[in-house]
Parts: structure tokens; sequence; C-alpha cells
């Protein structure tokens, strides 16, 4: 018996610059909806899931139409317009805003809005493996490719080193951690990309569980088509 929730929290307030498109990254339009829609479906339909909280920001144009579109969403979803000028700051905001809503042992997964790939066997494969872990962890991908080094990060870079990969692995979301540790860890530290290098500042381990390829985050314009390769597959 485990008498803890688990919610799901997606950052959704970034524009997306890299993949160049003319609306924010997260609501262009992949395999027939918007990209934050994937992923809002997958989390709704995710039974272990007790609520979906997505962060917009203040300013948002888009989220209001994609709600009405989603009559299946209402009461699985609420939309929190607490985004922040980064990644973290939209984390720490929305987790903030739940204040009431969470206790300090409840999970929370927090999920990149530009990951549509995610799936419930993928959600299920993440709790099952940390229900009981102490400190929580992450989906991630051993690195198989042999990584280089640059010696600077312009078009002419040549090689000033070659990383051994053994042991590597690349992060994928959702990171899973209890409420209470990742306030902590968030408002503690300023600089991080993810929600694991904070618990990590509190010199935690967080545990790595295999993800998927077909979870990689869309960035670039060519990401576009093989997310939609991964989404026409189920
Ligand atoms: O830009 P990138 O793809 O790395 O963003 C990862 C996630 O963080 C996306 O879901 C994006 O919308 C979100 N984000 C955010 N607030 C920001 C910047 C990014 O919620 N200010």
């Amino acid at each position: 018996m485990n008498p803890s929730r688990y919610f799901a929290l997606i950052p959704a307030a970034g524009v997306g610059a890299r993949i160049g498109a003319d609306i924010p990254k997260q609501y262009m339009q992949l395999a027939g909806q918007p990209m934050l829609m994937h992923v809002l479906d997958t989390f709704a339909e995710a039974s272990a899931i007790s609520h979906v909280y997505v962060v917009v920001s203040a300013d948002d144009d888009y989220i209001a139409d994609l709600m009405a579109a989603a009559p299946h969403l209402q009461g699985r979803v609420t939309v929190l317009f607490d985004g922040g000028p980064n990644r973290r700051d939209s984390v720490l905001n929305g987790l903030q805003a739940i204040r009431e809503q969470a206790g300090d042992d409840d999970w929370v997964l927090v999920h990149d809005a530009a990951r549509p790939g995610l799936t419930c066997a993928l959600i299920e494969r993440l709790i099952v493996a940390l229900r009981d872990d102490a400190v929580g962890g992450l989906l991630a991908l051993p690195v198989v490719d042999t990584l280089k080094r640059s010696d600077k990060n312009t078009q002419d870079a040549r090689v000033a080193q070659t990383v051994a990969r053994a042991e590597l692995w690349a992060a994928q979301t959702p990171q899973m951690f209890r409420y209470g540790l990742l306030v902590r860890a968030l408002t503690l530290a300023a600089a991080v990309t993810d929600e694991a290098s904070a618990v990590e500042q509190l010199g935690l381990q967080p545990r790595l569980v295999e993800g998927s390829p077909r979870n990689f985050k869309v960035t670039l314009p060519h990401d576009v088509a093989l997310a939609e390769m991964f989404l026409k597959e189920e």
C-alpha cells in the first residue's frame, strides 16, 4: 500500500526558438494535433496520475483554444499561468502554485512539453521503479555514440577531446521526485536545466530508469518528421 499520490507537472512556457516556427514549439501541429496535446492526452490516460498541471506563460495565446478543443481533459488537467524566464522557474512557480493540493511526500513527474513520444507504459515503468525509492529519479538512455568535446561552439569547431561514453546517460523526462524535496532542491539551485541536477546539488543520487528513443526532445526542424513517425506508430 503506497499512500503517496502522483502528479504530472508539464512546463510549457518556452518559445522553442531553435525550431524556427512562427508559434511556440509546444503548439506546433504534430500528427494532427498540437505537440502539447499528445503529452496531456498521455498523462490524462495514465491511471496512476491523480492530476495533471501544465505551466504556461501569463500571456499565452494558445492554451485556451487547445483546452476548448479537448473536453475529455476537463477535470484531469489544470492550466497554471505561472511560467517564468527559464524552465527551472516555470517548474518552481508551478510547484508553488499547487502548494495547497500537494503534500510533501506526494510524487511529482515533471515532463517537457517538447517530448510528445512519451507513453503510458514509460510512465508506468518510471513509477514502478521509483515508488519505493528514497530519492526519486528520471528516464534516461545510455549513450551509444562516441562523444567528442569541441574546442569552440562554432561551425569550424575541432575535436578538443574524446569523452569516454561508459557510464554516460542522456537525461530524458519525466523526472520524478517527492514534492517537498523538489521544491527545496529547485529553490536552492538557480542554474539547472533539469530537476535531477537540482536534487544532485543536495548531495543525493537520483536513480536512472531506462527510457526510450521515441521519448526524444523535439528541438530542431528536422525532428518534426521523426516525432510524427513515432506518433503514427501508436
Ligand atoms: O527549450 P526546451 O525544449 O529545452 O524546453 C524544455 C521544456 O521547458 C519545454 O516544455 C518548454 O516549454 C519548457 N520551458 C518553460 N519555461 C521556459 C522555458 C522552457 O516552461 N521559460
